[in-house]
């Protein structure tokens, strides 16, 4: 990790530090690839890293709930260390980051919903022309925001069972707009679940892996299109960081990322739920969830 970055590690990941941050993990490895993957409702760019052999890539993927911004700086953390130990041609976790990267590279997009994290952070202020709508919406409470800016929950916007979670949402009493698991207009209706889903058809996901806060928790299934090999995976990942291996039930069960991915490619997809407490986790809680999972994101890109 470069020391320029460890300031980045000590608070809520604000819009221009990531992308700062971006910048200097880059520079520090010239094998990383930096790139665009979308523009959220805002028109804020959602980053793309990539190191390694990219032919049948890992993704993770975090961010995707606002105010479970430590999973960015999670992923972030993770890949700063991890262009070092390849620029460096250096081991990680007694493992060699070179070999393991020539083999099979990884898609990092840390920060899937920029305008969401940045009004969990920052306030209702930092969503533009969006403001007063966020300041309604939010009530008083914008630290716990975990939509986009348009009040769309991004994992529950996904096609993959979208008409029986709006079915759920209804029953919940949510059929507009809110903070949180509210689905939207139609499958894919936000520009951030499309940026998501163009990348998924553009490059051949070997796995994803989108992480979540907290619980502690891995889930791997989605429906009869789970591959069959996707629980010993999962379990091999548990193992490796004492998470529990789960199966999603009530409002979580639908139209997510791993999902759709899951539904659409019959190929592995992942949610991690790091950490355990109330979001949003403290920003002091980064370094003892990192320790524990770093072996963990080692192995899922191996795997
Ligand atoms: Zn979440």
């Amino acid at each position: 990790m470069l020391t320029g970055n460890r300031s980045f590690y000590r608070r809520p990941p604000t819009y221009p530090a990531v992308l700062r941050t971006a910048v200097q993990i880059k520079k520090q490895c010239p094998a990383v690839r930096l790139f665009t993957v979308g523009k959220s409702v805002l028109g804020r760019r959602m980053i793309g890293l990539s190191l390694g052999n990219l032919s049948a890539p890992v993704l993770f993927a975090g961010a995707v709930h606002a105010q479970e911004w430590l999973t960015c700086l999670l992923l972030l953390r993770f890949f700063d260390d991890l262009s070092a130990a390849y620029a460096a041609k250096t081991e990680l976790c007694d493992l060699p980051v070179g070999k393991i990267l020539e083999r099979r590279g990884l898609i990092l997009v840390p920060l899937v919903n920029p305008d969401g994290v940045e009004i969990a952070i920052s306030g209702p202020a930092s969503a533009g022309r969006l403001a007063d709508f966020v300041e309604q919406t939010a009530r008083k409470d914008s630290r716990s925001w975990q939509a986009n800016a348009r009040g769309v929950d991004l994992n529950h916007n996904y096609n993959a069972g979208f008409s029986v979670l709006r079915r759920m949402e209804k029953r919940n009493g949510i059929n507009s707009p809110s903070p949180r698991q509210y689905g939207g207009e139609y499958p894919h209706s936000e520009p951030e679940t499309r940026a998501m889903v163009a990348l998924c058809r553009r490059v051949c996901f070997k796995r994803v892996f989108a992480f979540h806060s907290q619980g502690e928790e891995i889930y791997y299934s989605y429906g009869e299109k789970t591959p069959p090999n996707a629980r010993f995976l999962g379990e091999v990942l548990a193992a490796s960081c004492g998470y529990s291996l789960e199966e999603p039930t009530g409002l979580a069960s639908h139209g997510g990322f791993k999902d759709w991915f899951i539904n659409t490619f019959s190929r592995p997809g992942f949610t991690i739920e790091i950490g355990r407490g109330e979001n949003p986790l403290p920003v002091e809680e980064l370094e003892p969830i990192y320790a524990r999972l770093l072996e963990m994101l080692l192995i899922a890109i191996l795997l």
